[in-house]
């Protein structure tokens, strides 16, 4: 009699182990699934964001973009690519190259994207080139404004002011008025001095 109660008493244990088992196993794939779940909102998202930049509506993609950053851990490697093609599109470029730089370095030369995320990465340094040319460019912008200018012989030029009218016409709701030159001051003309004071914005008119 007590034999049989330890034989079922040892049932009673390996039977409730093999339970505790069966729900931490239950517990496990649940999760998995959760997460195959989320990887594949994740992945519908970056679908989406594929076939925006192919519909050329960059904008879009962009807004796409960023709302799948905010809600993940870590960026996707696919994204990476689409963040970089999308930004060269919207005029980024330094953001494009970071971006493709991260895709290829994730994927080498191998990945489903590596040889277009080259090509893309390319057409972006050059534009980058440009942009630091055109940089350099206005740095050195030599403005008339900073010259004395010679007027020549006469050492006169005709107003800019009132094309050497002397008038100035004032468009307004009851007609046009018309006022005298305060730059020239009948005249037509200015000094050469006036002239380059007034290319300088130096220049001040008459009152009346
Ligand atoms: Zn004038």
């Amino acid at each position: 009699m007590n034999r049989v109660l330890l034989v079922l008493v040892a049932l009673g244990f390996v039977i409730n182990s093999w339970a505790q088992v069966d729900e931490r196993e239950k517990l496990r794939e649940l999760e998995i699934q959760r997460q195959a779940d989320k990887q594949r909102v994740i992945d519908r998202q970056i679908d989406s964001v594929a076939l925006l930049i192919d519909t050329e509506q960059y904008e879009a993609a962009d807004k796409k973009i960023l709302n799948i950053l905010r809600t993940v851990k870590s960026v996707p490697s696919d994204l990476t690519f689409y963040l970089g093609k999308n930004s060269y599109y919207l005029t980024k470029y330094k953001q494009s190259v970071d971006w493709l730089n991260k895709y290829i370095q994730l994927k080498g030369t191998s990945g489903q994207f590596s040889e277009e995320a080259i090509e893309i990465k390319r057409k972006a340094e050059i534009e980058l080139v440009k942009e630091k040319q055109l940089e350099a460019q206005q740095a050195t912008v030599i403005f008339s404004k900073d010259f004395d200018i010679d007027c020549g012989p006469t050492g006169k030029v005709v107003c800019p002011v009132c094309n050497g009218s002397t008038v100035i016409i004032k468009k307004g709701y009851f007609g046009d008025t018309y006022k005298t030159c305060g730059y020239c001051n009948h005249a037509g003309t200015l000094t050469c001095g006036d002239y380059n004071k007034l290319l300088k914005g130096q220049l001040k008119p008459a009152t009346n």
